[in-house]
């Protein structure tokens, strides 16, 4: 059983695998380390992959691509409707306000959900992975942007659900970069000295993402994360494409605009230019043949003019690396470097940008474009028992506060709320929340922002069922447990009852005066009683991760356990009397249910068999096609078999491979393929003997040489 680690990129994927010797990257079928984010569908079977990208031209309508930009949103989200305007496939509103992705496939209209395309490429990375490594695949690291929500989160553990791959951790891009650098560092402080604090900056296609982490040996702890989703190299190719457009609007009188294939072109050829850029400062030349109306266009361009053009594109960049380094409340002088990951980085003034912010030169001494795959192969062999490899601790942050907010009750239970997860907290982590309710009750989270990267905060509404009253008619003690788990992924995981089990002896009057005084000035301040716990953080913490720091829950847990107005004896006695009753929750989060999973991974084996069938069938029809032209080949006038045969049964056999040729492109073209396959034996039938007798006949001499000698 191996285990990866597979980076997904908003263009390209890399996976790589945790072996005893290292980390390896995985060739894909086309032998290229990157595997495009790009899934398409044709009359006959999916296309995933590098093939899909290849045949994107001539298949616009049904190539899906630029899928992580979608995941976990509705369609009419803003950032949805930007995205749309530069993906020349189909997509519409479906139940929901969902998005469906419109495609012709099997010769039908097929409606898909982002996250079942995005499945489509996890299963093709799977399948890679399974022929490089010649083992199962099913554990997983996956890589997600640091700014994803809770709901984009949760839509791409739906699509790894639907492929059929077991996610160990959806791990932070930026902190599997970071640890792909700390893993194989030798010379990091030790516990008791200053860390050795390291900024990366990784800016790929479509994002942008800064952090500052900081090392010791053995770990690694974020301090800081910065993004600005919008902003990769593909914002500079639309730049450009765009100066180009009005320069041929003008010269040639074309809209490029108005052609998407054109467009299209336009695009992968200024995205050469750009990266031709990053290495030369001269004018560099732009021809495209046959663009539009059968006009060649040609242009040119320099690196000054390009930054010029995208300087607003660059002060975005700034702004980005200047508020990670005060998130990160890091002196420069404390900062031992700036590592650069991702393609865009490549880009000389992205460069210089670090070094006017940072004052240092930007190092490149990871691999720029596999190190997130690297750090989430790492992560996956630390997570599974599978793989050993050496210990390396990752305490992760969570990039958004979170509160939590709760309804009052008709009985006069309170409303209220609370910052459950400030900002930077660690991730993984778990608080608890005591209630005193008479009936069920809800509590809604939302992300305590307005510098979200998605349109609503909202993040879900949990039902805390089964609460009632005690044998008094008075409110019970409900515990709720909010989990922030490995993924980043924020829930209500559990609540509980505390019933009294037998009449509890009466508190005395001026305890059940002093607790209602503490719960009301509790509540509004705060809310319900809190209580941070860190058993769930350490449970995880063994798979790997550090244990939580406690910070500002220790105090919490104080002011908690004031409240609850217990000295420890007394607590451990009113405990005694009480049962515990695990309640029932009902979740209202985004996401598919159970159901709707099994049905939707029902359809990816059906669709990975129909693939499989029609890869066979095209298997054998091209071995019957290549036999036919072999033979007929060697049986021409000229051929090699050509005198190990009746002249008769040579033209006659000729006839019946031209026959099958024509067959073949006619109504032999959509056969099954055991049809092709007895074609094929048919023919073996009559060709092998023939090229028998040749072996034979080659043969014959030597034999007679080695008798002659023997003699
Ligand atoms: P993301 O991280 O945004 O999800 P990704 O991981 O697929 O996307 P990368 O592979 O890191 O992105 O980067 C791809 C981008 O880098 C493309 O826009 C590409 O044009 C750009 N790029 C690659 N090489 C160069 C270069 N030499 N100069 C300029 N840009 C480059
Ligand atoms: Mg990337």
């Amino acid at each position: 059983m191996s285990v990866i680690g597979i980076d997904l990129g908003n263009e390209s994927c890399y996976v790589a695998v945790a072996k005893a010797g290292g980390i390896e990257t995985i060739a894909n079928d086309y032998s290229l380390r990157a595997t495009p984010l790009c899934v398409a569908f044709s009359g006959k079977n999916r296309i995933l992959g590098v093939a899909a990208k290849n045949q994107q031209v001539t298949n616009l309508k049904n190539t899906v691509y630029g899928l992580k930009r979608l995941l976990g949103r509705k369609y009419r989200d803003p950032h949805v409707q930007r995205e749309l305007q530069m993906l020349p496939f189909n997509v519409i509103e479906v139940a929901n306000g969902n998005i469906g992705i419109k495609v012709h496939y099997l010769n039908e209209e097929h409606i898909f959900s982002p996250e079942q395309c995005l499945a489509m490429l996890l299963t093709k990375l799977k399948d890679i992975s399974t022929a490089a490594l010649q083992t199962p695949i099913n554990d997983c690291v996956i890589s997600v942007p640091s700014y994803f929500t809770n709901n984009e989160r949760k839509a791409l553990l739906d699509a790894a659900s639907i492929a059929g791959l077991n996610v160990l951790r959806l791990f932070n891009e930026t902190t599997a970069t970071a640890l792909s650098y700390g893993i194989y560092k030798q010379d990091l402080p030790v516990p008791e000295e200053k860390p050795r604090n390291v900024v990366f900056v990784d800016c790929g296609h479509s994002s942008l993402q800064v952090s500052a982490c900081a090392f010791h040996k053995g770990k690694l702890r974020m301090i800081a994360t910065a993004a600005d989703p919008n902003l990769g190299g593909r914002d500079i190719d639309y730049v450009l494409a765009e100066h180009f457009c009005k320069e041929f609007q003008t010269k040639y009188k074309i809209d490029a605009r108005s052609n998407p294939r054109a467009f299209l072109r336009l695009l992968a050829e200024v995205e050469k230019l750009k990266k031709q850029m990053s290495a030369n400062s001269t004018s560099l030349p732009l021809n495209i043949e046959c663009f539009m109306n059968d006009k060649d266009v040609r242009g040119d361009i320099k690196r000054a003019d390009m930054e010029t053009m995208c300087a607003p594109l660059f002060q975005r960049v700034e702004q980005t690396l200047k508020n990670c380094l005060e998130q990160s409340e890091l002196a420069l002088e404390d900062i031992y470097a700036v590592e650069v990951v991702g393609g865009s980085t490549r880009i000389p003034a992205i460069k210089q940008l670090i070094e006017k912010v940072f004052k240092k030169i930007p190092s490149t001494t990871l691999n720029q474009d596999e190190s997130v795959s690297r750090g989430c192969a790492l992560q996956c062999a630390m997570l599974s028992p599978a793989v050993r490899v050496r210990e390396f601790s990752v305490t992760d942050v969570q990039s958004f506060p979170i509160s939590v907010y709760w309804e009052a009750s008709a009985e006069g239970d309170a409303s209220g709320n609370v910052e459950i997860f400030p900002v930077k907290q660690a991730v993984p982590f778990s608080k608890l929340l005591t209630f005193y309710r008479h009936e069920p009750f809800a509590v809604k989270a939302c992300y305590s922002s307005n510098n979200i990267p998605y349109p609503d905060n909202h993040i879900g509404t949990w039902i805390i069922k089964d609460v009632r009253p005690n044998a008094e008619g008075k409110a019970q003690k409900v515990k709720v447990k909010v989990r922030l788990n490995l993924h980043g992924i924020m829930s209500i995981s559990s609540a509980s009852l505390y019933e009294a089990k037998v009449s509890a002896e009466p508190e005395t009057p001026e305890e059940q005066q002093q607790q209602a005084q503490n719960e009301a000035t509790e509540q509004q301040k705060n809310g319900p009683s809190g209580e941070t716990s860190e058993a769930d953080a350490s449970m995880e913490g063994a798979n790997g991760a550090a244990p939580p720091e406690v910070g500002s829950g220790t105090s919490w847990t104080k002011k908690i356990s004031g409240w609850f107005g217990g000295d420890g004896d007394k607590d451990k006695k009113k405990k005694n009397l009480l049962k515990t009753v695990e309640l029932p929750i009902e979740s209202l989060t985004y996401g598919f249910s159970q159901v709707e999973l099994n049905q939707y991974t029902e359809q990816e084996c059906k669709m990975i068999a129909a693939d499989k069938q029609e890869k066979e069938r095209a298997d054998a029809r091209n071995a019957l096609e290549e036999y036919v032209y072999e033979l007929r080949g060697k049986l021409s006038s000229d051929g090699e078999l050509c005198e190990f045969v009746a002249e008769n049964d040579r033209v006659g056999l000729v006839q019946q491979l031209d026959n099958m040729e024509n067959w073949l492109y006619e109504e032999g073209e959509e056969c099954n393929r055991q049809v092709y396959f007895n074609k094929l034996q048919e023919l073996k039938a009559k060709g092998e003997p023939i090229q028998n007798r040749r072996i034979e006949a080659e043969l014959r001499p030597l034999v007679f040489e080695d008798f002659g000698k023997s003699l």
